[in-house]
């Protein structure tokens, strides 16, 4: 359980409280205007309209894109807008006068919204003058940043070392989700972790080693396992330098008596293109001129079975190239049984959020993260130095 205040724990009622958000939404390539998920700000929203409701001052901001890019919040000030009924401001210079002025007159229930933080080089410095500069805007902090608490930025961390600070709905909610599937779980509990790299899910599969009944593996990561069980690969993507690694988190699952399940089939291609044809291996093996791109139909079945007897699944990584049509029916079909059952379901990653929100499948899940790295680091047993900052309960 989350052992941090937040905002139900103070009175806000008059203050000036700062916000950070997690307004790093898409924009359209071809129109920077253009928002093309707004998932994040609607889950923002929560926090925001408490405050408005509770009579605060509310100063929100956030980053979006990366430092040098200096993208603008301009297209989050109107669609918080819309969604808030109320005219939101975008304050465009941290250090000017007219910024510290409407800020200075603000009445009870208003809102504002800062510009990009890492407009701003001080930002991912966390730079202790940027941070005080922020700070000196309120009375109280407020971070429901999920997707970026993994960083300690001085909007995240910097400013909790000048005011009062406690956590959002938002962080509240993500924290909740991952901590008690993963630590307390209804079981049984089912990991699926797929994904393109071995590397980068180490300390995830490790972490949840410990705690799951069965862990199902897929995507391209299965080739590394595959290769270190004597398997043919053929061209699939595999890393040699992490044979090793793998055949040690298998003896480990077996000492921990842990089942743990790779595919038993796959569909194979010449190439990543889809232009060739996807055809389906016989067994475990891939042709030595093809890669396996997604999990074959046994494959797809056991999985399935595998989350229909769950009272708890959790699933980070596609379990195939879920991008092109012809290698996404595994995918589809693990999002699709996730939906259906009755088991609290929780999905972090952003390729894996990215997944199941194409399939239309978000609303029949217990929680999707609006946090990609954060939501892999919570799932590696790690803590995130934006909460950690928080003031405790
Ligand atoms: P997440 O962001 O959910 O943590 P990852 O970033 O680890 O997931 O992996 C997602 C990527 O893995 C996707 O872009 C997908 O195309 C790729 N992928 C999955 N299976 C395969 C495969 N068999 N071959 C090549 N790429 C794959
Ligand atoms: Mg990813």
């Amino acid at each position: 359980m989350l052992n941090k205040k937040t905002i139900r724990d103070i009175s806000v009622s008059g203050k000036k409280v700062l916000v950070r958000c997690d307004f790093n939404v898409p924009l359209d390539k071809d129109n920077p205007n253009v928002i093309t998920s707004d998932k994040r700000i609607k889950e923002s929203l929560k926090t925001i309209n408490y405050l408005i409701g509770a009579g605060a001052k509310t100063i929100l901001c956030s980053h979006i894109g990366k430092t040098g890019q200096n993208k603008s919040l301009r297209p989050v000030a109107k669609k918080l807008s819309e969604f808030l009924e109320k005219y939101v401001p975008l304050l465009k210079d941290i250090y000017s006068d007219e910024t510290q002025n409407i800020i200075d007159n603000l009445n009870d229930g208003d809102v504002v919204l800062l510009e990009n933080t890492r407009m701003y080089e001080e930002e991912e410095k966390n730079d202790p003058e940027f941070s005080k500069k922020l700070a000196s805007f309120a009375e109280i902090f407020v971070n429901d940043a999920f997707g970026t608490a993994h960083r300690a930025h001085a909007s995240t961390e910097g400013v909790t070392h000048y005011l009062p600070s406690v956590c959002g709905f938002l962080i509240e909610k993500e924290i909740n989700a991952f901590d008690n599937s993963i630590n307390d779980p209804k079981r049984p509990l089912v990991a699926i972790i797929g994904g393109s790299k071995v590397s980068t899910k180490i300390a995830v599969l490790t972490n949840l080693l410990d705690k799951v009944d069965t862990m199902l593996i897929g995507g391209a990561m299965s080739f590394t396992f595959l290769k270190a069980q004597g398997y043919n690969i053929g061209k699939s993507l595999v890393e040699d330098d992490k044979l090793e690694v793998a055949k040690e988190i298998m003896n480990k699952a077996k000492e921990k008596n842990i089942e743990f399940l790779l595919p038993i089939d796959h569909i194979q291609s010449k190439d990543t293109s889809g232009i060739y044809d996807a055809i389906l291996t016989e067994d475990q093996n891939v042709n030595d001129d093809m890669m396996g791109l997604d999990i074959g139909f046994k494959t797809v079945d056991m999985y399935v079975d595998k989350i229909q007897n769950a009272a708890t699944v959790v699933w980070n990584g596609p379990v195939g190239m879920f991008e092109v049509e012809e290698f996404a029916n595994g995918t589809k079909k693990i999002a699709e049984a996730m939906a259906k059952s009755n088991a609290i379901t929780i999905i972090g990653g952003g390729d894996s959020v990215a997944a199941v929100e194409k399939f239309g499948l978000e609303e029949n899940m217990t929680h999707v993260s609006t946090g990609g790295g954060a939501s892999l680091e919570l799932m590696e047993g790690k803590k995130l130095p934006g909460i950690e900052a928080l003031d405790n309960k």
